[in-house]
């Protein structure tokens, strides 16, 4: 028996005990060096005439005997001589494709992953003892070479009669690895990982006493292909597939990138929101394959939070198949993947939202609001990416436009008007909103809890500033009207005082915008109603309190009524003014602390 190199045992203690909790994995990794052995072969023989092999032959082919315990992987592959069984296999990070990939790189669309790990070992995971018998392209001997773990291996003859290499793992005599001898569960750990690896993986069947072997794999992959030769049935059949998903997506974005760096992407838009989707359980991300070998389910480092609900695969001969979740975080073409691939969606739908109008607001109704938490979020660092997918319901067109549109028909608006509430419907009835649409003002009517956020963020959308209607700032008034106004609050002063002393307000004042309706609520500062009531319907939030100021319609017969109430009856005049100040709260959708002395108050009015 031959020791392993120091090395190589304690990395091979390390990988067994601790790197790898996915102890499936172990087929994968088999399996890819299989597809790797037949490569270099494939390889040689286009570069070599005197090589006469049909590409159809090469297949790596699966047996299992369950009463010896054992699972065989074969390859017809370059295979290996006696040297290369000892330093390939007798010590780690001594990998023979990594010669190999240096010289891959001399010649072009050659399709080999060029490994540098560990995976082999992997199989001890499972196996209590592993043999390697092989027989290298073009030889006449061959060998086999076997360990049962970490105390060393054995090298001797053998009788292969073709070349290639045969692993035979023995498994583990323990309950929990019995599933790897199960032809049903090979089957699904080779869909799993292996689907598209580019040479056929065969399994041995035994149906009614004859065996028959069954290709397991669908070899090219979707997304290898060519874009004209697949067909939208296709394309959502795939995705239907493998996400699950019963409805057919918006939109595919199919990418083939070559040059510097080279992948393959197809990612989805899907068509509604998944049950979970605004939950904490949702995960984020793409399946990463490495030259058709599933590396990760769900590579979240491929799409930014806001772009969280696409789905889809991203398959770059350009990753290592052994890479950590760790070091793929800072891995340079994986970023620049991500860079492209959030560039494609947003590039689409862009497109829909011009071409497809109404699957993009399919898309705004499913995850609008992630892109407005998308604005809101990282101190609006993404918001200039995002602004454009925007869409708000328009008081004018009514309908749902963007920022774009809203700027565009518009022209010569200075601001861009918004308007908060619970629904679009209760928001046109305000009287902010009523008194400005008078005035023939395009207006945003917001029903989310997020818009406002949003726009506090953005603060601007090309030079156009947001307003919301229901602030103090909102001043539409000709210098004549302002004028009047001005006298007739400071002519006031003392009866708006005594006004303001009965209530929980800044400020009680005479306004001129309000149309029909009596009383508004406005607030001053960077606090709006609809955000105090958003932050204070959050958990561990300090009572938050916008600056409220009660506005009095100057043109409606109340103003003079109270003024006279001022002059004869200031008792009454106090509670008109909670009545008031309680009307403008309940046109807001706000609480009133003290309802039965309000309708109490009322009814002494209704009797008078
Ligand atoms: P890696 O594949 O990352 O190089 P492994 O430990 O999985 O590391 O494999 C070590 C080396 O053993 C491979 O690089 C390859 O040279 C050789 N090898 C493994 N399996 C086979 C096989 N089926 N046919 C030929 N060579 C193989």
């Amino acid at each position: 028996m031959k020791e392993f190199k120091a090395e190589s045992k304690r990395l091979m203690e390390l990988m067994i005990n601790s790197i790898y909790t996915n102890k499936e994995i172990f087929l994968r990794e088999i399996i890819s060096n299989a597809s790797d052995a037949i490569d270099k072969l494939h390889y040689q023989s286009l570069t070599d005439k005197k090589i006469n092999i049909n590409k159809d032959d090469f297949a790596i082919i699966i047996k299992i005997d369950k009463e010896k315990r054992t699972l065989t992987i074969s390859d017809n592959g370059i295979g290996m001589t006696k040297e290369e069984l000892e330093t390939n296999l007798g010590t780690i990070a001594k990998s023979g494709s990594f010669d190999f990939k240096n010289q891959k790189k001399k010649k072009e669309n050659i399709d080999i992953i060029g490994q540098f790990g560990v995976g082999f070992y992997s199989a001890f995971m499972v196996a209590s003892k592993v043999e390697v018998i092989s027989k290298a392209y073009n030889t006449e001997e061959s060998n086999s070479w076997s360990s049962s773990g970490i105390e060393g291996y054995t090298i001797k003859k053998s009788n292969k009669e073709n070349y290639g290499t045969d692993i035979i793992l023995t498994i583990k005599d323990e309950e929990e690895y019995n599933r790897y001898l199960e032809d049903y569960e090979i089957k699904n750990l080779i869909k799993k990982y292996s689907d598209y690896i580019t040479y056929p993986i065969k399994m041995e069947i035994e149906h009614d006493k004859e065996t028959k072997l069954e290709t397991i794999n669908s070899l090219v992959p979707l997304w290898k292909r060519n874009k004209k030769d697949i067909s939208e049935e296709e394309y959502n059949t795939f995705y239907s597939d493998k996400f699950f998903d019963y409805e057919k997506p918006l939109s595919h974005i199919h990418t083939k990138a070559e040059g510097t760096l080279e992948y393959n992407s197809l990612i989805y838009i899907p068509a509604h929101a998944s049950y979970d989707y605004y939950t904490k359980d949702y995960e984020k991300g793409l399946q990463l394959y490495s030259n058709g070998v599933l590396i990760m389910e769900k590579c979240a480092d491929l799409i930014p939070d806001y772009f969280s609900f696409v789905k889809g695969v991203v398959d770059s001969p350009d990753l290592s198949l052994n890479i950590s979740r760790e070091m793929l975080q800072q891995n340079k073409v994986l970023r620049t993947i991500a860079n492209n691939i959030e560039k494609h969606i947003k590039d689409e739908l862009i497109t829909m939202q011009t071409e497809k109008r109404d699957d993009y607001l399919k898309f705004w109704e499913a995850f609008g609001l992630q892109i407005k938490a998308g604005i809101y979020n990282n101190y609006g660092m993404d918001k200039e990416k995002l602004e454009d997918l925007l869409m708000f319901y328009s008081s004018k067109e009514d309908k749902l436009i963007t920022l774009k549109e809203y700027v565009e028909n518009n022209k010569d608006e200075q601001n861009i008007y918004y308007a908060c509430g619970s629904s679009v419907e209760q928001i046109k009835t305000l009287p902010q909103v009523e008194a400005l649409t008078f005035k023939d003002k395009d207006i945003l009517l917001c029903p989310n809890y997020l818009d406002e956020f949003a726009f506090k963020v953005m603060l601007k959308y090309k030079d156009k500033e947001f307003k919301n209607v229901c602030s103090d700032k909102i001043d539409l008034d000709t210098e004549e009207e302002k004028e009047e106004l001005k006298t007739l609050n400071e002519n006031s002063k003392d009866l708006l005082k005594l006004m303001k002393e009965e209530l929980d307000v800044e400020e009680v004042k005479f306004t001129s915008r309000l149309k029909n309706h009596p009383v508004c609520l406005s607030t001053r500062g960077e606090i709006s109603v609809e955000m105090e009531k958003v932050m204070n319907a959050m958990p561990n939030n300090d009572e938050i309190n916008a600056q409220k100021i009660l506005e009095i319609n100057s043109h409606h017969p109340i103003a003079q009524k109270l003024q006279d109430l001022y002059k004869k009856d200031p008792e009454e005049l106090k509670k008109y003014s909670k009545v008031l100040y309680a009307q403008a709260r309940l046109i807001e959708g706000l609480p009133i602390d003290n309802p039965t002395e309000i309708t109490n108050l009322i009814c002494d009015i209704l009797v008078k």
